[in-house]
């Protein structure tokens, strides 16, 4: 007979475990841990059974695609994890510490999409998953611009982005100008070129040309910091852009223990950028980035000038 008293738990370890005690007594909401909302049907059957057998037959889809199972009874928490881990579907993590990690499908199955959003999903939860933080930290990833995931409403966002070039042999015939929807392909003197400050990175226009004359000029990750929503809404702004998944795990840890030094408890990193000189931290944190080589693809360029430039 598995049973937990309230009395003998501490609640706040029980969040940390996934447990959020509800407003009725003894009863438990349980949040799984689901990295970017992918479940098996399989797994789901197995959500479904557990609900039945400790909860009232019920789930709630969370707004972070995690799944959560109301109504356990305090008796059932030991057996109930113990389920939910044989499912492979473990229990999650509420409170002070990184939240389940949210994925658009990108390049998986979106038309649109540019980078592989499950696999950078996948290694961002297994370095950071319910890592302890002074406040709640969360992680969202899409697979373009059109930002389907809100990378910019997260503490730590990441936006796959293409950057289109020109050949120098384009003749000026205009006719990828009519596919880009920022209107950002000017033509003048007979040569097609891009308004960098009106180009999204979407990439529709590869492939436009009929000459073939527009190509990947580089396909990278670009990250945000510092969104958040609820009470005080505040957009999370671009910090640096980045080849490939493992300098973004690695862009994020030095960005998550910043955060840990220099954010005081229950106050949001966008608040403590506020709070600090946002020049600082961009300087700490790109510093200690291109002394580890995080960033080869700009390793050209001095270190000054890759500052200058976030
Ligand atoms: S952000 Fe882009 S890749 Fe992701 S679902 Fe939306 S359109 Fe598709
Ligand atoms: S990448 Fe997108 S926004 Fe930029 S020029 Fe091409 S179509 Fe236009
Ligand atoms: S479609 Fe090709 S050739 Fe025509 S303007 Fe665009 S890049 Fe140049």
């Amino acid at each position: 007979m598995y049973i937990m008293r309230l009395k003998e738990l501490d609640l706040a370890t029980l969040k940390k475990s996934g447990y959020m005690k509800q407003r009725q007594k003894d009863l438990f909401a349980v949040r799984l841990r689901i990295p970017c909302g992918n479940v098996t049907s399989e797994q789901l059957q197995g959500i479904s059974g557990i609900a039945r057998k400790y909860g009232s037959g019920y789930i709630h889809i969370t707004t972070r695609q995690g799944i959560q199972i109301p109504d356990i009874s305090i008796d059932y928490l030991d057996i109930i994890t113990e389920e939910l881990e044989s499912n492979c579907t473990p229990p999650g993590s509420f409170g002070s510490r990184v939240r389940n990690i949210v994925a658009c499908p990108g390049n998986h199955e979106c038309c649109h999409g540019i980078i592989d959003t499950y696999s950078l999903g996948i290694l961002l939860d297994k370095e950071f998953f319910c890592e302890d933080m002074p406040v709640k930290m969360k992680f969202s990833i899409a697979g373009c611009p059109n930002a389907c995931a809100k990378p910019q409403e997260n503490d730590i966002g990441v936006m796959g982005v293409i950057r289109p070039a020109i050949s120098t042999e384009c003749t000026g015939c205009g006719a990828c100008t009519t596919i880009c929807p920022q209107k950002a392909i000017l033509v003048e003197n007979g040569k097609a070129s891009i308004l960098q400050n009106r180009c999204k990175l979407c990439g529709y226009c590869l492939g436009s040309c009929p000459e073939g004359l527009i190509f990947e000029g580089r396909r990278g990750l670009k990250i945000f910091i510092g969104g958040k929503v609820g009470r005080n809404p505040r957009h999370g702004r671009e910090f640096i852009e980045v080849n490939t998944a493992q300098e973004t795990v690695a862009v994020f840890r030095k960005i998550i223990e910043w955060s840990k030094h220099h954010t005081n408890i229950g106050e949001r990193f966008g608040s403590c950028l506020d709070r600090l000189k946002l020049e600082d931290f961009n300087k700490e944190v790109v510093y200690q980035s291109i002394t580890a080589g995080i960033y080869p693809g700009e390793a050209e360029k001095s270190r000054d000038e890759q500052i200058l430039e976030i």
